[in-house]
């Protein structure tokens, strides 16, 4: 008689940029260990990839194609999956606003919430006949500047760009080489990239949590909001 194949819960997520719910599982102990040899790897590529591949299968929902998400949505996603395969309390090292008395705290990543930054300017001009069009930036762009070794302005820019316009014609980005791509956007005035961060990436929504605690040092209540909370797993 083979062994019973146990079932796997499915739980449900609101991803924000998607602007919809979809299941996912926890990961099992194989992946967990494979996830845990490519943050010791400590290279990116191989980072990207694995995590890529746990969400993919975590993921219980087939008309949701993970290299589509936004990076926000799939950070999103990955913190659910790890808080429900590994513990949904992280140990994150916090600072008194008062004293700079440190301290380590114990925080429930499932209060994580969208904030929102202002209003993303999704069209701008560059110049008097050509304007850009960004989008949110997605995984594929993220993957292909991380592959090509671009630097990091030019790589969040990179993964934002939808397309250039005029009057007339639409250029869409993903129509040109990685090369075409990159030589446009390292011709960018300092200006339009300082214009672009500024109204565009700046202002994208992010993952934050609320912390709040009493500093057991000079007994100040302390209250902040810390994002890239990524950062907490590796
Ligand atoms: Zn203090």
């Amino acid at each position: 008689m083979s062994l019973p194949t146990l079932q796997i819960p499915v739980y449900e997520l609101d991803l924000f940029i998607l602007g919809k719910k979809v299941k996912y599982r926890p990961y099992t102990v194989k992946e967990e260990k494979t996830l845990l040899m490519a943050m010791e790897s400590n290279e990116e590529k191989q980072i990207f990839e694995t995590s890529i591949r746990c969400c993919d299968a975590c993921l219980v929902d087939d008309s949701v194609k993970v290299e589509e998400l936004s990076v926000l949505d799939l950070e999103t996603l990955l913190i659910a999956i790890r808080s429900k395969s590994v513990g949904e309390s992280v140990e994150l090292q916090a600072k008194c606003e008062a004293c700079e008395h440190k301290l380590n705290l114990n925080v429930d990543i499932t209060k994580m919430r969208v904030e929102e930054n202002g209003e993303p300017q999704d069209k701008i001009m560059l110049d008097e006949t050509y304007g850009i069009k960004l989008k949110s930036p997605s995984l594929d762009s993220i993957y292909l500047s991380i592959i090509n070794k671009t630097d990091d302005i030019s790589s969040a820019l990179l993964s934002c760009v939808d397309f250039v316009y005029d009057e007339t014609t639409t250029y869409s980005f993903k129509d040109y080489t990685e090369k075409e791509k990159i030589q446009f956007i390292d011709d960018l005035s300092v200006e339009n990239v300082k214009k672009i961060n500024e109204q565009f990436i700046d202002k994208l929504p992010s993952n934050v949590i609320d912390l709040s605690f009493k500093c057991p040092a000079c007994g100040k209540q302390n209250e902040k909001t810390v994002g890239n909370l990524l950062d907490f797993f590796t």
